[in-house]
């Protein structure tokens, strides 16, 4: 049997995060299993569904480059189907009209009978209390010719539970007593949300359910559609939830941005870093490896490894520094910094591109240059993003300055003012401008001047890059190049100021 999993979204919203573990998860399986992995919008909520939030559910995973096999399925193609399922469960007797009238907010009467029904089973919730329930058949096909609306119910057995096995959380049971009859199709036709599913993961031919925790209840009642359809439910495997920090419900309307996918593509994150850092969202291969290509959580990924306790999104509120998660933060600079520079290429060009920092020559005359400047600045870089900011000043020559590098690397040294401009000088006559004949004219410098290296270095590094941390400062004096280290060295912009 071939596995057959389905990402099934609701697209009234983003992509956020737990959605997109969960179509990770169910992207694993199949690729694992040699499966299919097909894509469900489940767009039946229609004041609240939009063609917007397909668009950018449909983005926030080819960002993921989690590719789905066979067409798209929209639910609300399928209402006639779902309808006429309820309504054989109806002819067959598994399902009945319930004729009881939609109480506006004002019908007293309507409300005084709901009232004294639930006051007559003394406090007692009876999840089969509906007049409607053992209406004969007779009168009930009567009534619905007269034209008297109707909703059609699921007619649950008064005895017995339902069971399954789930993947993750183990047996699960439920007495039917704690299940009310669930509406399948309400007055004016339109089909619910749990017979929906049922319907088009039958159609779909669904071996695997693979979805959040909060669909647990949901899945009883689904068991009880499959029972009275005389189909065997599909195994279920339900992921631990994702909660904040504070260990509250992580939610797309209190941590907004920060559980949207598109926030972590804008900020600068490598889809594969993310891909990695969600697949740990609750999964583990068993071992203490964290890095994983998408091979090797094809490879590695089952049910198995899925964890029952909830997973954390570290994040801090209102701290720019640590808007995200810090593993999630960590993991993308470890792709940035250890992927092939080829491989990160494609996407450093389009971040210079928007800063308009990008010229042509860096993929022709002078690729060789860009390729190890890119391999040298990386080393700290956290985000794609730090490429054109923390990056700029070796693409460009408008680049800001740190004011408190300053402070500490220059304004405390007023000596190299004009330090700074004779080594300039020195750079001047030579004639190869390399790591160690850069090291040897400037240990001179020092000595000459009676000053520590690191003086020197600190100084210049403030003065030729903005900041106060980056790369071994020979190396920068080496990358920049001697005209520019020349140019810098004697710019007076920063003194002046
Ligand atoms: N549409 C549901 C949701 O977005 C998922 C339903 C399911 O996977 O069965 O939460």
């Amino acid at each position: 049997m071939t596995t057959r999993v389905r990402f099934a979204p609701s697209p009234t919203g983003y992509l956020h995060i737990g959605s997109a573990r969960t179509a990770l998860f169910n992207y694993l399986y199949a690729r694992h299993t040699g499966g299919k992995f097909l894509l469900r919008i489940e767009d039946t909520d229609l004041a609240r569904s939009t063609e917007e939030s397909t668009r950018s559910i449909l983005d926030g995973l080819a960002w993921l480059e989690l590719d789905h096999d066979e067409e798209i399925v929209f639910q609300s193609d399928n209402a006639d189907k779902h309808r006429a399922t309820a309504k054989k469960l109806l002819t067959e007797g598994k399902a009945y009209r319930d004729f009881t009238p939609k109480a506006e907010p004002n019908d007293a009467n309507v409300k005084d009978a709901i009232k004294d029904r639930a006051r007559a089973n003394q406090g007692e919730k009876n999840m089969r209390d509906n007049p409607y329930r053992d209406l004969s058949a007779e009168e009930s096909d009567a009534r619905a010719a007269a034209g008297e609306p109707f909703a059609i119910r699921l007619k649950v057995a008064e005895t017995g539970k339902t069971s399954f096995e789930d993947a993750v959380y183990g047996l699960q049971e439920r007495d039917y007593q704690e299940t009310e009859d669930l509406v399948l199709l309400r007055s004016d036709g339109h089909p619910l949300y749990n017979l929906a599913v049922v319907c088009d993961d039958i159609e779909m031919a669904i071996t695997h359910v693979i979805r959040g925790q909060d669909h647990l209840t949901n899945a009883h009642k689904q068991v009880l559609i499959y029972e009275a359809l005389g189909v065997t439910p599909p195994t279920f495997a339900h992921l631990p939830l994702i909660m904040a920090p504070n260990k509250g419900k992580l939610s797309k309307r209190k941590h907004g941005e920060v559980v949207s996918m598109t926030t972590y593509r804008d900020a600068g994150f490598l889809a594969a870093a993310f891909r990695n850092f969600l697949a740990l969202l609750g999964w583990s291969a068993g071992e203490e490896k964290e890095i994983y290509s998408l091979d090797e959580l094809v490879e590695k990924f089952s049910l198995d490894g899925i964890h029952r306790s909830n997973a954390v999104f570290n994040f801090t509120e209102n701290d720019p520094r640590r808007w995200t998660d810090d593993k999630a933060q960590w993991m993308n600079a470890e792709y940035i910094r250890t992927m092939p520079v080829a491989e990160l290429m494609p996407f450093v060009k389009p971040e210079l591109k928007v800063a308009k920092l990008w010229r042509d020559e860096y993929e022709d005359d002078d690729k060789e240059w860009f390729e190890n400047t890119i391999n040298l600045i990386r080393q700290r870089f956290f985000t794609l993003k730090d490429f054109s900011s923390q990056g700029r000043a070796y693409f460009s020559e408008d680049y800001d300055f740190d004011p408190a590098a300053i402070e500490k690397n220059l304004a405390k040294f007023p000596d190299l003012k004009t330090w700074l401009p004779e080594l300039a000088d020195r750079f001047e006559p030579m004639t190869s401008f390399t790591e160690p004949e850069i090291e040897e004219v400037v240990k001179a410098f020092a000595e000459e001047k009676g000053t520590k290296l690191g003086v020197i270095m600190n100084g210049a590094r403030t003065l030729l890059t903005g900041v106060a941390v980056g790369p071994s400062m020979l190396s920068v004096f080496e990358t920049l190049g001697k005209d520019r280290s020349i140019l810098r060295l004697k710019s007076q912009v920063v003194w002046n100021s």
